[in-house]
């Protein structure tokens, strides 16, 4: 790459970041590490109709939680600052009248009103979708069409504006993406974008641009669903005289619903029973709150894995990446054409993995912390122990609760399938011998004396270790499946399973 790295992530703060931008960021971070670049998140606030109380928090929170370091931003500062639009109003006026002085641009005086009528009259004329354009702008009230000493008139009384670019009537507009090659926009299909709002803002197309060209962006990656302003973008480059300093763009491809319809929605996803947001988010104005990842239990390393798979591969069969070798692989070029299907099971799924691979200490840690926020004290040597014997089984930290319920709480009620077909005489015999010789038991109680000691007792009574294995489970966990059995009884220890064994045997009838 010959030019400096210079990539930016540039949400709106107008709600709570949604996954598929979470994504976004996570690749343009590791196109700057990659290249030794810079990572800049600027805010783009201009519509303040939109402007969400406490989104901006929101968005520094969860790219913290899931990693992503930045180099420049409101919150850090740097070179090119202000990051935040709203503070950079008075930046983009002179470009604006630049735009205007060389006929690019031109002032719109027309009311909402007033276009809603004229958009009327077009569609009972046939006109499919009318848009103000290089033909309907004819028709308005604009510098194009009024004279100039009413132009003036209009600018001193003070009458509202907005300014808007002179798209050409018939061009080609070409936009080089490097992830889909050429597209060609033709002009006739886009209208004549507002640049500068009645308030005095810019939209988004005008900052957008002029932000990345102040800030020296090198490459736009940013979703698809901004692949139709792109060709705006390109005539604003155009108009600038900036095409030397256009950066390169990636338009990434759209994350799907896990059936393939559609963009991921919040809707969906909600039925499925899957947030769609990082972080728990409160919406103040309709005090809703929804659901996050990092609350439902995911590991950022985990979503970070997950998240980079969702669009990109590195074409081999290795799965299980962290960020700083992800730094090093990553690519634009092996980045996907076609939208990816989100699939929650996945994400699921690394989390284990992400599980598994951290030492007992560390799990540990994690287990104390969610137990006391559920108010539960347990001691740091037991945690432990259910650590080790519930790791393989777990996806996530509060499954250790769940998973293992049968080691905190003794079994008052028992799988009834697994009674009718695994609970008899045999077992009954089985469990009263294993709990007079476990209760005169000079030694640990530990797995393996555990496994011996029944073991011993089914050679005595002649019958087969597997089949009173469930009966014996069924009596201690009150389920058929779980962890290693010997290692529960090793850490019920001989009174509590003594006390199992006596409740199963009263409250359940042999068959
Ligand atoms: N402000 C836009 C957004 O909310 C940024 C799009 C872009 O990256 O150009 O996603």
């Amino acid at each position: 790459m010959d030019r400096k790295v210079r990539v930016r992530f540039a949400p709106s703060p107008t709600g709570g970041l949604h996954i598929g931008g979470v994504r976004t960021a996570l690749y343009n971070y590791l196109i700057a590490k990659k290249y030794n670049g810079t990572m800049i998140l600027r805010i783009e606030d201009t519509d303040q109709t939109r402007y969400v109380e406490g989104a901006e928090e929101y968005i520094r929170e969860a790219l913290e939680w899931i990693g992503i370091t930045l180099d420049e931003s409101p919150w850090h500062g740097g070179e090119y600052a202000p990051y935040r639009q709203s503070e950079r109003k008075a930046i983009y006026k002179k470009y604006v009248e630049q735009l205007i002085k060389e006929g690019h641009a031109y002032y719109a005086f027309d009311t909402e009103e007033e276009w809603d009528k004229k958009r009327k009259e077009l569609e009972a004329a046939g006109v499919v979708s009318p848009q103000y354009n290089s033909i309907t702008r004819m028709q308005m009230k604009n510098s194009l069409t009024l004279s100039e000493e009413e132009v003036k008139a209009k600018l001193t009384s003070g009458e509202p504006y907005v300014v808007r670019l002179k798209v050409p009537r018939k061009e080609d507009i070409r936009v080089q993406d490097m992830i889909r090659g050429w597209v060609v926009f033709h002009s006739s299909l886009l209208d004549d974008k507002v640049l500068l709002k009645s308030d005095g803002m810019p939209t988004y197309h005008l900052a957008n641009v002029v932000d990345d060209y102040l800030m020296e962006i090198s490459h736009v990656i940013r979703g698809e669903e901004w692949l139709p302003s792109a060709p705006i973008h390109i005539l604003l480059y155009k108009y600038f005289g900036w095409e030397q300093e256009m950066p390169q763009f990636a338009h990434l491809p759209l994350i799907l619903n896990p059936d393939g319809n559609g963009k991921l929605s919040k809707r969906y996803a909600d039925q499925l029973g899957f947030p769609v947001f990082p972080l728990q988010w409160k919406n103040p104005e309709k005090n809703e709150t929804m659901a996050g990842y990092r609350e439902e239990g995911y590991l950022p390393e985990a979503m970070v894995n997950f998240l980079v798979l969702l669009g990109w591969n590195a074409g081999t069969e290795q799965e299980i990446f962290s960020i700083q070798e992800l730094t090093n692989l990553f690519s634009i070029e092996r980045i996907g054409k076609s939208g990816t299907k989100f699939d929650i099971n996945k994400a699921k799924w690394f989390n284990q993995q992400y599980l598994k691979g951290k030492s007992n200490e560390e799990l540990t840690q994690l287990f104390i912390i969610d137990l006391n926020k559920k108010g539960i004290a347990l001691s740091q040597d037991k945690a432990e122990k259910i650590v080790s014997i519930l790791k393989e089984r777990v996806t996530f930290v509060k499954d250790f609760m769940t998973e293992g319920h049968y080691l905190f709480h003794a079994p008052t009620i028992f799988d009834e399938q697994v009674a009718s077909k695994k609970w008899n005489q045999q077992v009954v015999d089985v469990l009263l011998a294993y709990k007079n010789i476990i209760q005169s038991l000079d030694k640990e109680l530990d797995a393996h004396t555990a496994k011996e000691l029944l073991n011993q007792i089914t050679d005595q009574l002649s019958i087969k270790f597997g089949s009173i294995m469930q009966g014996v489970r069924l009596a201690i966990t009150g389920g058929g499946a779980g962890a290693d059995l010997m290692e529960i009884i090793a850490f019920l220890g001989e009174k509590e399973v003594s006390e199992r064994i006596d409740y199963a045997i009263t409250h359940l009838k042999v068959v």
